[in-house]
């Protein structure tokens, strides 16, 4: 019998709001100047008292509700005892026993709480043996999501986090960037033949949405490995080495009863449905349109595939553009579908090439005006130029950009324009029999294969400009 590995996710996403979770502190994210934004408070000076943020509250709250999950009527903030550089208050606020959210799903995969805390200050250790303490961080408002054991491999365990990512940018919730550590995604591994669950492994430090999905496919090999040498899989902690592609030991797991967890006595007790502000009819209100039911929509309306769907999910600015392509052409299915192609792969791979990140993509989406991308994709259609022709003339209108960019002009000055006049047509023809008279003799003795010469001698004389069907009937007629 097989090994069937079990997944749990926990995944921690700094929250977007104005300021830090319990001080006035600004919620900058993208400071680089150390110990910029800080406070006596989020310094964990004695003494100091801290306030509850309202706007954290309700991103929690409407993430718990866009997954479908059970919102606390009660709640109360505990301190997780422990010492650490980053975290000089010696304990961290967060949620323990009453979560803001309980229950609830993405993708199918059952969530079984949702928390709200206190990020913690960043440590990070110079090539000097020091270390030093940036508090920009401290503070911070952080959300806490963890899945029940129910994922069985990283790619869906990736699945489930890419979900989570775009609801969080949907409802504005947190950006929920990953390399930027704003969404820090831990992995609890196991393994087990029968249906009792194996001791699990915990790994963190996984950045990437690759590193997830590595990660755990390498964890489920050495617990195998492990199990099948007559070894034991000990709980522990352990980290994700991205160079070597490997986890390796961090520390052995200590269990929740070392953190001494009791209710913040400097805290406010919430009884959320007694709050208007909290409440569920409010804030449904600010809930738009969710990832999963416009990926839906979107394979539905135009016949996308799952992972052109999500192309645009990520990536509304291209969506934008698509959608008053199609508006421009009617919204006719068989030319959205041509401009979808044209879009996706050509379109896009030219956007790619010339700018570096994505938001510079998104800023020049539109060199190429709706107008004139709707244009070609109306020559395509009616085979005005051929596939090869569009994309030659796809590439200049790009480099020319805005008004310049008519694809009539510039198919018309290169001579990608098909030609259809048989006439015309017939007079290359005969002059290539003419001049290939071994290759027509080889055709007559029945070797028909060397039409596919002929032809390719036909394209190259009108430099691609012939429509292949009518030249091969042409060929056909005069041999
Ligand atoms: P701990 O007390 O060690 O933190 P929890 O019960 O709180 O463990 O679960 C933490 C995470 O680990 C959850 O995402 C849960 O789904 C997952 N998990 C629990 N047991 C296992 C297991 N045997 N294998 C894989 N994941 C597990
Ligand atoms: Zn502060
Ligand atoms: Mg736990």
């Amino acid at each position: 019998m097989s090994y069937k590995p079990t997944i749990g996710l926990e995944i921690h996403a700094e929250l977007k709001t104005a300021s830090k979770m319990f001080c006035s502190c600004k919620n900058d994210q993208n400071e680089t100047r150390p110990n910029v934004n800080v406070c006596p408070v989020c310094m964990g000076h004695p003494g100091t008292l801290p306030v509850i943020n309202k706007q954290a509250v309700k991103n929690v709250i409407k993430m718990g509700l866009a997954v479908g999950g059970k919102i606390a009527d009660f709640t109360e903030w505990d301190r997780k005892n422990y010492f650490y550089p980053d975290i000089p208050k010696g304990y961290q606020i967060t949620q323990y026993k009453y979560p803001l959210v309980s229950g609830g799903q993405i993708d199918g995969i059952e969530i079984t709480r949702i928390h709200l805390e206190e990020d913690t200050a960043k440590s990070t250790h110079d090539t000097g043996g020091r270390s030093l303490v940036d508090f920009n961080r401290s503070g911070l408002p952080l959300m806490e999501l963890v899945t029940e054991p129910v994922i069985h491999n990283g790619k869906d365990a990736v699945l489930f986090a890419k979900d989570l990512q775009r609801l969080l940018r949907y409802l504005e919730a947190g950006d929920a960037n990953m390399e930027k550590g704003q969404m820090r995604v831990e992995a609890n591994i196991s393994v087990s033949k029968t249906d009792t669950f194996g001791t699990k492994t915990e790994v963190k430090n996984l950045n990437s949405f690759k590193s997830v999905e590595k990660a755990i496919d390498y964890e489920i090999k050495r617990q195998i490995k492990l199990l099948d040498s007559g070894e034991k899989v000990i709980q522990e902690t352990r980290g994700w080495d991205d160079a070597k592609g490997e986890t390796y030991l961090q520390r052995v797991k200590e269990s929740s009863h070392d953190y001494r967890y009791f209710p913040d006595p400097d805290l406010p007790k919430m009884m959320i449905s007694e709050i208007p502000e909290f409440s569920a009819d409010n804030l449904s209100k600010e809930i738009p349109e969710l990832p999963w039911a416009k990926r839906e929509r979107l394979m539905k309306d135009f016949d996308l595939k799952e992972v052109d769907a999500d192309l645009f999910l990520d990536f509304s600015e291209f969506f934008v553009y698509f959608e008053q392509i199609c508006y421009e052409l009617g919204n006719d299915k068989k030319l959205s579908k041509i401009a979808l192609n044209y879009l996706i792969t050509d379109y896009l791979s030219l956007l790619k090439k010339s700018n570096t990140n994505s938001a510079d993509i998104a800023e020049n989406i539109n060199k190429i005006s709706v107008t004139n991308f709707a244009k070609l994709v109306k020559m395509i259609s009616g085979a005005v130029v051929s596939s090869r022709g569009a994309k030659d003339t796809l590439k200049i209108m790009f480099e020319k950009g805005g008004e310049d960019s008519d694809p009539e002009v510039i198919a018309k000055e290169n001579g990608f324009i098909q030609t259809h006049d048989e006439g015309e047509i017939e007079k290359t023809v005969a002059k290539i029999i003419s001049e290939n008279e071994k290759v027509v003799a080889e055709y007559k003795s029945g070797k028909e294969s060397v039409l596919q010469f002929l032809i390719g001698q036909g394209m190259k004389a009108t430099k691609g400009s012939a429509n292949p069907e009518i030249l091969m009937k042409i060929f056909k007629k005069l041999l």
